[in-house]
């Protein structure tokens, strides 16, 4: 009867250490936060859509690379 009481008591504290490292997987396997979403701004030359902070700012407003804020200015 001893044997038994002991076997069951292993059994508990197993089942306990096993379900509580399951709780810390599931918890660390969470999905990265998605990041904050950018103001998009289009080009003054072109009309390509750009995050604002890749953005070229000329004297007319903001343009999608160097060369298109050249053309659009010169
Ligand atoms: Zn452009």
């Amino acid at each position: 009867m001893k044997f038994l009481l002991l076997l069951v008591v292993i059994f508990v504290a197993a089942w306990a250490w096993r379900s509580g490292r399951l709780a810390d997987v599931a918890h660390k396997q969470k999905p990265p936060p998605t990041p904050p979403p950018q103001d998009m701004v289009s080009c003054a030359q072109c009309g390509v859509h750009i995050p604002q902070a890749d953005a070229i700012a000329g004297r007319d407003g903001l343009y999608c690379c160097a060369e298109h804020r050249q053309r659009a200015e010169s």
